[in-house]
């Protein structure tokens, strides 16, 4: 079992890609049927990647129905394309081992849509008596990421969200604390690299106006912190009802105005 992020580093960074050149970086996928739990553009990074290593069958496991799926819509028709089979409504409950310390299947539940939970979509909700083992000799686990807690805690006087991220401003990404901008993903949370590479253009230009003329407006608490603004934007992309969703290129269109 792996977590998405250590799963891409193995094959991209470590070059699984290029086994037996680079040795062993992770198990051999070859003929090996292989699932990735989760519904966003990581998760489908990592399952296109198992594919392309060799995988035999591979499934996303996904809880709620693929309209509130947070992946680009691009991804999922690639995806499906490309063979890979989505369990959509399905959560795993339990993983099974062969005895040997190995996985052998994930036992998943049938999910309906319940009420709307705190994110706007509705709240999947488990079916009685829907339980059934899917065989597979791999999970990837592409849950939610969140930030780094050693920020908050070693850190005091920088203002942060019950989330943790980093509350800057959203013009000046100015932070909480004297002399400290902050910009990107620690910022929004998981987002996009333009997103980031937006931001990080304010914060060098206010960190040029702070060392060269010492210009640090106070904070201002009646203009919103960043932490959330670019993050709900990016939440609410993808989560549409399909027909409604925005394609990458109009979704990256509107971040430009940001
Ligand atoms: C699997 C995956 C696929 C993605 N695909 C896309 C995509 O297709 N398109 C897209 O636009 N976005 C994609 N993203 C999102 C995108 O990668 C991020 O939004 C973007 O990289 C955020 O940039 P950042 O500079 O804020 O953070 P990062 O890129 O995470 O950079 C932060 C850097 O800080 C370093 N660092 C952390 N702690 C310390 C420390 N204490 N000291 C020194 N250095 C430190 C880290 O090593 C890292 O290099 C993807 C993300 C993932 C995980």
């Amino acid at each position: 079992m792996y977590s998405a992020n250590e799963f891409l580093t193995r094959i991209n960074l470590m070059k699984a890609y290029q086994f037996p050149k680079y040795d062993e970086p992770m198990l051999d996928l070859h003929g090996k049927d292989v699932a990735v739990i989760g519904g966003d553009n990581t998760a489908l990074d990592a399952i296109r990647s198992a594919l392309r290593l060799g995988a035999r069958k591979t499934y996303v496991v996904y809880r709620r129905s693929e309209a509130e799926m947070p992946a680009r819509i691009e991804e999922v028709h690639h995806a499906q394309q490309e063979g890979i089979e989505f369990h959509m409504l399905t959560n795993p409950v339990e993983f099974l081992s062969d005895g040997k310390g190995w996985l052998r299947a994930a036992r998943c539940v049938r999910m309906e849509l319940g009420e709307p939970d705190a994110s706007g979509r509705r709240r999947p909700v488990p079916i009685a008596s829907s339980e059934f083992e899917l065989p597979i000799s791999v999970a990837v686990i592409a849950l939610r990421t969140s930030a780094n807690p050693i920020v908050q805690s070693t850190t005091p006087g920088l203002a942060t969200d019950k989330r943790g991220y980093i509350q800057a401003h959203a013009s000046s990404q100015r932070t909480s604390r004297r002399g400290v901008f902050a910009s990107g993903d620690i910022v929004t949370g998981s987002a996009t690299v333009i997103l980031a590479m937006g931001a990080r253009r304010r914060a060098a230009k206010s960190i040029h106006e702070y060392l060269t003329n010492g210009v640090r407006e106070a904070p201002d608490n009646s203009q919103s912190m960043e932490s959330d603004r670019s993050a709900d934007r990016l939440r609410s992309f993808g989560r549409k009802k399909r027909g409604l969703r925005m394609t990458h290129a109009q979704f990256f269109a509107t971040s430009f105005s940001l």
